[in-house]
């Protein structure tokens, strides 16, 4: 068995199967023609002995048949001899001719015949050794030592008739040879005669080896018949099995060759194998062609949010994939802070928070986000304190790992009495969707904050020229498409240098964060300001007027006059003069209003410094800018 294993380890599944296929046929073959061989020669000892009786019956009818016919034939003459009508003497010659004609079973070669002798051992005739006639044989023994013609006599005088077994020497056989006979004697009474005739049991065995030897041949015939149609038949069989098998196999190899392209590489195609017979095979290869296609949609899902512009627009995306593709109606994503300890709901596609708002501030109340293990309030309900809802809804919260951290959670809502085991499917798919999309989510938010940090400048938080020149075409584009207008504020310093000088850089830096605290309080969000120069500060402010913007200005410049920070018991102050234009009221060129407001700036320092001023037409003019 062993051996067959090793055997067929290598070879393809339609060589095993042919190769167990053709054990099989052998093996059952064997057992069958055994079975049947066994079976026929058991039956053929059977019906052997049973065809040698009915044989030796039908013989013993026979020549007991032939001496009644003899009898009676006697038996007339007798009665002739009687009534007168021939005399003694000629019944008994009749008796003998008779008896001497009388041959029968004359077609197998040997002609079997009657004899008579009296009761008291004279043979009167036997057709076989004539040189008897006449002389007494009651003496005569054969072989095995049995008185034979004595015999005949206890039997008749104790019955009339009855059937002796002895051994004969045959006629034409070598003279000692002496075979076993079988012989009916009947009583002649008037005149006190035996009448016999026998037969030798050696013809009834050669009878006996004739059918048995037809029956064997019989029995060859069907084996070799049988062989020859069961041959075909499983041949037959064979083919239509190698045909059947090939074809399911030739799937197979289609789910090889395709389970090839899987590994190590993304699934570019969707790829559906045709067999819908619902059998085990179809069972797999329905299975095969749902993988592919999930992967296949997985691999889409993924380089669509990579080639998305920002993480924004990932969540988007994971938005519309929740939604449309799984059917959840309530879920969010919340932003881990790893540094801040803080969360951040930057999905939220019913609206909602379902979770207590202390998660925000501190993320170790989020449990999922604390543990790094799916919260799933079907399986476990109250796990996590800090679910809301509990008396309405169920949650599923799933942590999305990040470099082994939790990067962000997504938390999907259903109504308490939502059928767990319908759903379960889909939170499945759903976070492999998510897992997959879990390292473009932290590329993106690690890309977003690199952005940020080359974007702004690190001392005040405030954005850089780089940006205002990135930005710059954006901005102009979108306030001029809104028919819009921008305040741009050009803001500087009074007396920055003295502070620098009296007391150092530090002290200097402090006092410049101080008036960008000032600034950022004064502005809106939407408002734009940026580190121009050393402590120079542009500011855009949205969708504003002439009068709004020179309040703006105004309050910004109170909001710095009023601020002070203390060093080493002194109070320190600061003012600041602004210039501001008007975009695109005084030109159409950002750039150029950017320009405009400086000049208005140094309009103010020249003024006097610590004061808003406008520009106007009239300082581009008489300045040479
Ligand atoms: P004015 O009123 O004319 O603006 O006088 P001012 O002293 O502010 O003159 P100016 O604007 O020319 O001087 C700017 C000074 O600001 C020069 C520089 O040493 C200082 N400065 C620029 N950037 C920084 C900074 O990042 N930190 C510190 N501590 N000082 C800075
Ligand atoms: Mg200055
Ligand atoms: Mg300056």
């Amino acid at each position: 068995m062993n051996f067959l294993f090793k055997y067929l380890k290598d070879k393809s599944i339609v060589e095993k199967l042919i190769i167990i296929y053709a054990i099989s046929i052998v093996f059952i073959g064997i057992v069958g023609y055994s079975y049947y061989i066994y079976g026929s020669i058991k039956t053929l000892k059977e019906d052997v002995s049973i065809y040698k009786n009915k044989l030796i019956e039908s013989k013993k009818q026979l020549v007991k048949n032939m001496v009644n016919v003899a009898i009676n034939g006697i038996d007339n003459f007798y009665k002739e001899a009687r009534d007168g009508d021939i005399s003694e003497g000629d019944a008994k010659i009749k008796s003998i001719k008779l008896i001497y004609s009388m041959r029968y079973d004359v077609e197998k070669g040997q002609a079997n015949y009657l004899w008579a002798n009296t009761v008291d051992g004279i043979m009167i005739t036997d057709p076989a050794k004539p040189s008897l006639n006449g002389k007494s044989v009651w003496d005569f023994k054969d072989k095995n030592g049995v008185y034979l013609f004595q015999r005949m006599a206890t039997v008749v005088k104790s019955q009339g008739s009855g059937f002796v077994h002895y051994c004969w020497n045959k006629l034409g056989a070598p003279r000692n040879e002496c075979i076993s006979k079988i012989s009916y004697v009947r009583l002649f009474y008037p005149w006190k005669w035996i009448i016999g005739s026998g037969f030798y049991l050696d013809s009834i065995n050669k009878d006996v080896q004739n059918y048995v030897s037809r029956r064997k041949r019989d029995i060859l015939k069907t084996v070799v018949l049988s062989f020859i149609l069961g041959g075909a038949a499983s041949l037959i069989a064979g083919v239509v099995f190698v045909v059947v098998i090939s074809k399911m196999v030739s799937y197979l190899k289609q789910v090889g060759k395709l389970s090839e392209k899987l590994v190590g590489e993304n699934i570019d195609e969707e790829i559906m194998l045709p067999y819908h017979l619902n059998d085990e095979l179809g069972y797999l290869i329905s299975n095969f062609n749902k993988f592919i296609d999930e992967n296949y949609k997985l691999s889409q899902f993924k380089r669509t949010i990579e080639d998305d512009v920002n993480i924004e627009a990932v969540y988007k995306r994971i938005e519309m994939l929740m939604h449309d593709e799984f059917g959840f109606e309530e879920f969010s994503i919340y932003e881990v802070n790893n540094s801040k300890n803080a969360l951040k709901q930057v999905v939220s596609y019913s609206d909602k928070m379902f979770c207590k708002q202390e998660i925000l501030v501190d993320s170790s109340l989020c449990r999922a986000a604390r543990t790094a293990k799916e919260i799933n309030s079907f399986e476990d309900e109250d796990l996590c304190l800090s679910f809301a809802y509990k008396t309405e809804k169920k949650h599923v919260c799933i942590p999305l790992m990040i470099g082994g951290s939790v990067g962000s959670v997504v938390q999907i809502i259903f109504d308490k009495n939502t059928d767990y085991a319908g759903i379960r499917g889909k939170i499945k798919e759903a976070k492999r969707f998510l897992t997959e999309a879990s390292p473009v989510i932290e590329a993106k938010r690690l890309l977003d904050q690199l952005k940020e940090s080359t974007l702004k400048d690190p001392l005040t938080g405030l954005y850089n020229r780089r940006f205002l020149d990135e930005f710059a075409p954006t901005f102009s584009a979108s306030v001029k498409r809104r028919n819009s207008k921008a305040g741009i504020l050009m803001c500087d310093i009074d007396f920055f240098k003295q502070v620098n000088d009296v007391y150092g850089h530090n002290i200097g830096d402090k006092v410049l964060k101080m008036v960008v605290g000032a600034i950022v309080k004064t502005i809106r969000e939407a408002d734009i300001a940026v580190r121009f120069g050393g402590e120079e500060f542009l500011i855009m402010l949205q969708d504003t007027d002439e009068q709004l913007t020179q309040e703006i200005a105004e309050r910004i410049r109170k909001n710095v006059e009023a601020s002070e920070i203390f060093t080493s018991g002194n109070s320190i102050k600061k003012t600041i003069s602004i210039g501001y234009a008007i975009f695109p009221a005084d030109s159409e060129n950002l750039w150029q209003c950017i320009k405009y407001s400086d000049v208005a700036m140094y309009k103010a320092k020249t003024a006097g410094r610590n004061r808003v001023i406008r520009f106007e037409k009239s300082m581009w003019e008489s300045d040479e800018y």
